[in-house]
């Protein structure tokens, strides 16, 4: 019997209601524990989280995934009461809870590192919330008392006991390895019995064997409490395995939300395919229901309901390639440029019509051998480009002149006035992205560079808060500082009209 069974139904029916007075209990009944409603974070006047909208239901294992610096943290910090949103509003049980103060939310966090008080044993250290706490009690003078020196006794052992640390009350944290300090710390955000449990990247700071250990046992944990978990991490393998729900999140945007299998099987974006797992990600051009062109051939595909000839992203899972031996067998002829052996199986990466493809087979096909790839309809992933061009908002400030993302930009202007105010629509392919910051007329820095299979297509952010999409044959580094220059020739300007969009957003 493992240690959760042992302990299975400690918690059971003993919420400590009365510590929360403001999250009564006929709020339980509504799907949603957490309704996150247009949250909108900027920091120094950097949007980090950007009109973000999420509910999660009650007793969910709900993992934030993303790339560091989409805003994971910062969600939670939200939710914890540590952070402020600048615009939305997040309920509890249906409570707005913004000015609710951290240590009255009916939540806990686990933080990364332990955090634990170096000067207390480890039976103190998961105490020292409950000695703080005051429970309602009517028959108190003021209505309200602190547990008794029997209570926490009782709270903290069986909390300790949940962790796997029943015999280490006693001992000095500092004498604890990792993984049994990052036990005392979830010992002591759940001995308050919150909810939600808030987990921030909690196991970051452990190897990998003793990682691998502690997402089973958080697992066990979840089922065990039957709370809310809410797990911040950037590892998607960690993830996938763990949660009954997974919300992708790129620069402060949720790409995806759904169930572990659903983001793996059917991503939404490019991006979500990029990041979750390997994956064969195109350019391609839906020619009609069930057609798709990508690499000069036309495939069958399960798709339908795009418009004729729409440029779309495809992806293929290398699991999902049939590698045969010889030419003229498959779709793709090509040759095996490398074989990697990954324990069960084989990974190649083979060079067919110019594009690298990565295939994962049980048998093994050697460098340099001749095959043919198959690829089945079911297999081929088909997602809507996010965007197909930048547009901006600018004005001509000379002629041949147009000025905008701080920037002036040397345009075509024919039949606009200086001091005209136009929307500008720059395609990705009229980027040029410089290595030398000086030689462009504006600066920035990579956030994202995704191969499409014939070139790059890179995502950067500009020092006045502007996302451009470049089209590219150059492979660039995340955070690479670079400057900008546009292809005046290939952009296309409209007059901006305020009033439109203003009735548009009516
Ligand atoms: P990681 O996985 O690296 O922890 P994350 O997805 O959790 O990343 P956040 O920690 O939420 O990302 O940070 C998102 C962005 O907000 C980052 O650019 C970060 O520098 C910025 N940020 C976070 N907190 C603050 C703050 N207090 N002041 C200014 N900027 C902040």
């Amino acid at each position: 019997m493992n240690l959760i069974e042992k302990v299975k139904g400690l918690f059971a029916g003993k919420k400590a209601a009365a510590e929360a007075p403001a999250f009564s209990s006929s709020q339980k009944k509504s799907e949603n524990i957490i309704e996150i409603k247009g949250i909108t974070k900027v920091f120094d006047g950097v949007t980090v989280l950007d009109d973000l909208s999420l509910g999660i239901k009650r007793g969910q294992f709900v993992t934030l995934l993303g790339p560091s610096g989409c805003g994971k943290t910062t969600l939670l910090r939200l939710i914890a009461g540590f952070e402020t949103p600048t615009e939305g509003e997040i309920y509890i049980e249906g409570v707005p809870i913004t000015s609710i103060p951290p240590f009255k939310r009916p939540v806990n966090t686990v933080f990364q590192k332990y955090a634990l008080f170096p000067h207390l044993n480890v039976f103190k250290n998961v105490a020292f919330g409950l000695k703080l706490r005051k429970i309602a009690d009517p028959t108190a003078k003021k209505g309200y008392r602190k547990f008794t020196s029997e209570e926490i006794e009782k709270k903290v052992n069986r909390a300790l006991k949940l962790v796997g640390l029943e015999d280490y009350g006693h001992r000095d944290v500092n004498s604890l390895s990792g993984g049994q300090q990052q036990r005392v710390a979830i010992a002591r955000a759940i001995v308050c019995e919150p909810k939600v449990l808030l987990l921030d990247e909690p196991l970051g700071a452990l190897d990998l064997k003793m990682r691998k250990e502690m997402q089973i046992e958080l697992k066990k944990m979840h089922e065990d409490l039957g709370i809310t978990f809410i797990f911040v991490t950037h590892d998607q393998e960690e993830a996938l395995t763990m949660s009954d729900m997974v919300v992708v999140m790129n620069d402060g945007i949720i790409q995806q939300i759904d169930r572990p299998k659903k983001i793996y099987d059917e991503p939404k974006n490019a991006f979500v395919a990029d990041f979750i797992g390997e994956s064969n990600l195109l350019s391609g051009v839906m020619e009609k229901d069930y057609s798709i062109a990508f690499l000069g051939k036309t495939l069958p595909c399960v798709d339908k309901g795009f418009e004729k000839n729409e440029k779309v992203d495809v992806v293929i899972r290398p699991e999902d390639i049939v590698i045969k031996e010889g030419a003229g067998k498959g779709h793709f002829d090509g040759k095996v440029l490398t074989t990697v052996f990954k324990g069960t199986y084989y990974e190649m990466i083979v060079l067919a019509s110019d594009y690298e493809f990565t295939v994962q087979s049980q048998i093994e096909y050697r460098p340099g051998a001749e095959v043919s790839l198959e690829i089945v309809p079911d297999s081929i992933h088909i997602m809507k480009k996010i965007l197909t061009i930048n547009k901006y908002i600018g004005s001509v400030t000379d002629e041949g002149v147009v000025s905008f993302c701080g920037g002036d930009f040397s345009i075509p202007t024919d039949g606009f006035e200086t001091g005209d105010e136009v929307i500008v629509y720059v395609p990705f392919d009229a980027v040029e992205l410089t290595d030398d910051e000086s030689d462009g007329v504006i600066c920035a820095s990579v956030t994202q560079s995704i191969y499409k299979g014939t070139y790059y297509q890179v995502q950067v952010y500009t020092d006045t808060d502007e996302d451009f999409y470049i089209d590219t044959a150059d492979e660039w580094d995340m955070d690479d500082r670079v400057g900008i220059r546009i292809d005046g020739a290939k952009v296309r300007l409209e007059k901006y009209l305020p009033e439109a969009d203003e009735e548009a957003a009516e």
